[in-house]
């Protein structure tokens, strides 16, 4: 169905039309008149298939710009998801009067709390800054008609959840919610209905998880080797840009030091850099000035790069969820893309989970080690029996992965 097809006020129609939106994406067209008529919802869609979109449109034609006063409230759980998002509402509602404005920690205080005081009428936030501001009494939310979890089960996972049930016991009277992810995993979903009232539920998440537009490889790897893999493998490849994920800040700081050698154009982000810092590698990694962005999962959770070719996990993801969301962060909008994972034998618990639960189709470069029956259950048989076959049995270093949990 197309955005003319709808009712749409000719101002945002318009704007539609400048970003190149003809055709509505299956959300979009979805949840619009869910949510244009009032009802809470708790949408999920897989990555890059335009949730914002389909939050920021109907969320605009929600808003009264003669009031002067937050109508709308966006939740999101990074700064540069938050800058991404208030750009794109702000991209559709350019040609009308709404104001919209982000708050997001590491950026002057002062500076939010003047701009707020000048009107705004949808706010784009992370918890930590929103509820600064709410401590300082600056925002007032008793207007407020539509409040939107994007990442929602990111919210409502324990670090955040107080926060989100703090700012959510903000807004007193009746108002809609709704919740977008591409990922809702069982343990959260009663959370999800908890903040909902009356809810309708969309998932195009059917059979399987992720994109059809991304290929999953993995290569079952001794940790000593990933480095020369990691330079055969990209350099066997045509590469157009490349994010490559490890599982915590010191591990991305060690790899760069380390890939640096092999690669220009290539940099890193994480949530120890300072906030200009991280704007300004999202900027250049955007622009195409970064080739090669190694990353904490500080990237790993709804940022659009339209040209990333190829995510690496150089840490096997914690989860299927964060699986999901690096993984998401290529093959967006029907683009093709590549995934590969580097897996250890500490990872095959996780890996067997990840396939089945997430219904991935694994390419194997090398050897498929759950075909040959390295099963986690049968290790430990196969260690007792034959000690002197494993090198790395005895004084064996940690893995990464071991020494993070
Ligand atoms: P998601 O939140 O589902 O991961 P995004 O909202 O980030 O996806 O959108 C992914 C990309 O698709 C963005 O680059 C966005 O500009 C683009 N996009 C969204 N809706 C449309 C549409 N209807 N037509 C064309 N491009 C779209
Ligand atoms: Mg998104």
């Amino acid at each position: 169905m197309k955005f003319s097809e709808l009712n749409l006020p000719p101002n945002i129609l318009k704007a539609l039309e400048k970003m190149g939106y003809d055709e509505m994406t299956p959300i979009q067209e979805a949840t619009y008149p869910i949510i244009f008529a009032g009802h809470d919802l708790c949408a999920l869609a897989e990555t890059g298939s335009g949730k914002t979109a389909a939050c920021a449109i109907p969320l605009i034609q929600k808003v009264d710009p003669s009031l002067d006063a937050i109508q709308g409230m966006v939740l999101v759980p990074t700064r540069e998801l938050c800058m991404q998002y208030v750009a794109e509402i702000q991209k559709i509602a350019a040609k009308t009067d709404v104001i919209t404005y982000a708050v997001y920690g590491g950026f002057d205080k002062a500076a939010q709390i003047a701009r707020i005081k000048q009107g705004v009428h949808v706010l784009v936030a992370t918890p930590g800054r929103l509820i600064d501001l709410l401590y300082e009494g600056i925002l007032s939310f008793a207007q407020v008609k539509c409040a939107i979890l994007d990442e929602a089960d990111e919210l409502l996972k324990v670090g955040f959840l107080e926060d989100i049930e703090f700012i959510m016991s903000c807004i007193l009277h009746e108002h809609q919610t709704l919740l977008f992810s591409a990922t809702m995993p069982d343990d959260i979903k009663k959370l999800a209905h908890d903040c909902l009232c009356n809810p309708q539920y969309i998932s195009l998440i059917t059979n399987r998880a992720a994109p059809e537009s991304i290929e999953h490889y993995f290569t079952y790897i001794h940790p000593k080797q990933k480095h020369a893999e990691l330079v055969k493998y990209l350099e066997g490849e045509e590469v157009s840009q490349v994010l490559i994920f490890c599982n915590a800040r010191h591990k991305v700081d060690t790899l760069f030091r380390s890939l640096r050698k092999d690669f220009n154009d290539i940099d890193y982000i994480h949530a120890g850099l300072t906030q200009d810092k991280r704007s300004s590698i999202i900027r250049r990694f955007r622009n195409q000035k970064i080739r090669y962005l190694i990353a904490s999962d500080v990237a790993g959770r709804g940022l659009d790069f339209s040209h990333v070719s190829h995510v690496i996990n150089w840490d096997m993801p914690r989860d299927g969820e964060q699986y999901m969301h690096r993984t998401g962060r290529t093959g967006r909008m029907g683009k093709k893309g590549k995934a590969f994972t580097f897996v250890t034998k500490h990872d095959l618990s996780l890996l067997n989970k990840l396939i089945h639960t997430k219904k991935i189709s694994p390419c194997w470069l090398g050897k498929d080690p759950l075909s040959e029956n390295i099963k986690p259950g049968q290790r430990k048989k196969q260690k007792r029996r034959r000690p002197f076959l494993r090198p790395f049995s005895k004084g064996r270093k940690k893995t990464e992965q071991e020494k993070e949990t």
